[in-house]
């Protein structure tokens, strides 16, 4: 196993490195480099691979909100371990916001919050993102990857609009053994019950659309939005996103009735 780069807490030192260092390792892991877009020189890109035969296709997202590093971080730690194998096709944008990453930002370079830009896209970075997006097909389920500087531990929120089988608890489960869970009955304003946020209500009527939201309406069935705690050491975090993916994956391949 792979050990990941040394950051800070809260930022990545060189973010045109950290993107070349994603796209060798998905080169070395079979996946293609999708450029759709640039900023500030550097790119926009979605790796994805194709597995030949039925297989789930798992989207998976990272980097949006440039005060989050454990997220592309986990997503590289990821890839060059191996684990985007051959269980799944797989469609990965791991750095959405590298203006935001480079400042150490939750905003782009232009103060907006791509996370919420999902519906007017104003922001050149999501209607890069979007455009992609709108080539590609339906996910048998999405995670977005995300992390939270007042939470005292993970949590998720999930959407799942058709009922299909949870895979809420077995990824809280297996993240318990690396990282604590936030207990809180209400995270970000919403109800929570041990980490787990089921928001009630059509989201497609929000005003504002995080990106789970866009997915939720064009692309998936089953959507998870995972949150580690920024407080945590990085290494935990990166973790604790790790635990979930493979959970995930591993939830959705045994349970759900996919071929
Ligand atoms: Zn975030």
């Amino acid at each position: 196993m792979h050990s990941v780069p040394p950051v800070k807490n809260s930022s990545i030192e060189n973010v045109p490195a950290l993107a070349d260092r994603l796209a060798a390792a998905g080169r070395a892991q079979g996946f293609r480099i999708e450029v759709f877009g640039e900023i500030e020189g550097c790119p926009l890109f979605a790796l994805t691979k194709r597995t030949p035969g039925p297989r789930p296709r798992l989207y998976v997202s990272a980097g949006l909100h440039g005060d989050e590093p454990a997220p592309p971080l986990a997503v590289l730690h990821q890839l060059e371990r191996g684990f985007f194998d051959h269980r799944a096709t797989w469609f990965i944008c791991p750095l959405l916001n590298p203006a935001g990453l480079v400042r150490g930002i939750r905003e782009n370079a232009a103060g907006l919050d791509l996370n919420r830009d999902y519906k007017d896209r104003r922001s050149t970075e999501i209607q890069a993102h979007v455009r992609w997006l709108q080539c590609q097909p339906n996910f048998d389920l999405t995670l977005c990857l995300h992390e939270d500087w007042e939470s005292t531990g993970f949590y998720l929120y999930e959407l799942n609009p058709a009922q299909r089988p949870s895979l809420a608890q077995p990824i809280v489960d297996a993240v318990k053994k690396v990282c604590p869970i936030d207990p809180s009955p209400v995270i970000d304003d919403r109800e929570a019950r041990g980490g787990i946020i089921r928001p009630v209500g059509d989201p497609l009527l929000r005003e504002k659309w995080p990106e789970a939201i866009y997915l939720r309406a064009h692309h998936t069935t089953l959507g998870y939005t995972l949150e580690t705690p920024s407080a945590f050491p990085l290494n935990q975090r990166i973790a604790a996103h790790s635990a979930a993916l493979e959970t995930a994956l591993a939830g959705l391949r045994l349970g759900s009735g996919h071929p």
